[in-house]
């Protein structure tokens, strides 16, 4: 069966194509029993995002009531771009995720000629899940210091020709929309604590309060959730954990320049250059990931202690900052080994008190967490912005 989080997000998905107008065609979609249909409409009524109204076409027994999307029509693009694969996606107006594909690209190529690319991708997702639907806005996650909200590259590592670059002014440009820009983590957590208030509120009715995030990909990003909202610090460039300084670390160069970085022990990059170098043919974090999958002894060891030096980073942010959940996201994440050695590390070195009532987890909202931020961003702009 399904999870509520993800059930919520089926049920909107549903809705906004128009597949289902009731509670019975959800249960029915769905295969879940009524009382939990019944549960995630309630929860989506609370929230806005959908409307009740009328009477449709009773099937025996008493008429349904219809079920729609608060705003009718139109779709937000949203765009997530790592180093190696971009991801773009289409969210309703109510923020729902709503399709999703990922291809590859390499980053380094530059702005212009990767964003081409994306404008061409974009254009065939809209074409195959939202044809003739009105763009509303766009939104776009990077892997790299964001000036939130001017949407400018500050000083990105591993992005030649970035630096400086208007992302935002550019996405207005070419779609003639509002355009929304963020950092690919601060996106991630945004999407992973949106996913976890839904599940939280089916299921326990607790949510996820105070939020460390981690994504944990090629590089390593990280975010702080308070108050239901991104801390993002005076500059807006909070979360760089990939920098901190860990011991036993070798002292290698870092892509910051520094030695000794987080990044370079615990990444997939890190990873994916010291397998090659050791004779394996990994060329980067999937090949570490499937390696680490056919249980390679060698590979597991080493994905074990990058997993235990990104807990020893985490434990004085832990110890500093007392949050709730410590969540752990990005494509590593989905290595149970990685993620193990993270908690134990975690227990290892935080105070009990600390971590008696700590949850650390992988992420629930997985690949789609920083599309799902954005259709959520996206939502928070329209919002506010006057119509
Ligand atoms: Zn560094």
């Amino acid at each position: 069966m399904s999870d509520p989080a993800s059930l919520r997000e089926q049920a909107l998905s549903l809705l906004a194509s128009g597949r289902a107008t009731s509670r019975a065609d959800l249960v029915e979609a769905l295969q879940v029993a009524p009382s939990t249909v019944s549960s995630v409409v309630r929860r989506l009524l609370e929230e806005g995002a959908i409307l009740e109204e009328g009477t449709g076409v009773s099937t025996g027994g008493r008429r349904p009531k219809i079920l729609r999307l608060r705003e009718a029509g139109g779709v937000y693009a949203v765009t997530e771009l790592g180093a190696r694969h971009a991801r773009v996606g289409l969210c309703s107006p109510s923020g729902a995720l709503l399709a999703a594909e990922e291809f590859a690209v390499d980053i380094g190529a530059g702005p212009t000629a990767i964003f081409d690319e994306i404008t061409r991708a974009l254009d065939d997702v809209r074409d195959a899940h939202a044809p003739g639907q009105r763009l509303l806005a766009v939104g776009m996650a990077l892997p790299g210091p964001v000036d939130f909200p001017h949407g400018r590259l500050v000083g990105p590592a591993r992005m030649p020709g970035w630096s400086g670059y208007d992302v935002q002014s550019d996405l207005i440009d070419r779609f003639k929309v509002t355009a929304v820009v963020d950092n690919d983590a601060k996106a991630a957590a945004t999407g992973e604590h949106v996913t976890r208030r839904a599940t939280g509120d089916v299921i326990t009715r607790r949510g996820p309060g105070d939020m460390i995030y981690v994504k944990a990909g090629s590089g390593i990003g990280g975010c702080l959730i308070t108050g239901s909202q991104v801390h993002r610090g005076g500059r807006g460039l909070s979360g760089d954990v990939t920098h901190l300084r860990v011991a036993d670390s070798g002292e290698r160069e870092c892509s910051c320049g520094s030695r000794g970085c987080l990044e370079t022990v615990a990444s997939g990059s890190a990873l994916a250059r010291e397998l090659a170098g050791r004779g394996l043919p990994v060329t980067g974090t999937r090949d570490v990931i499937a390696a680490t999958v056919d249980a390679d002894p060698v590979v597991v060891t080493l994905v074990r202690q990058a997993g235990r030096q990104l807990g020893v980073a985490l434990s004085g942010l832990v110890n500093f900052l007392n949050p709730d959940s410590v969540v752990i996201g990005g494509s590593l994440s989905s290595l149970d080994v990685y993620v193990a050695a993270v908690k134990g590390m975690l227990y290892e070195r935080c105070l009990p008190p600390l971590t008696q009532s700590l949850s650390i987890e992988a992420s629930i909202a997985g690949p789609d967490a920083a599309l799902i931020g954005l259709g959520h961003l996206l939502r928070e702009t329209a919002d506010v912005r006057p119509s």
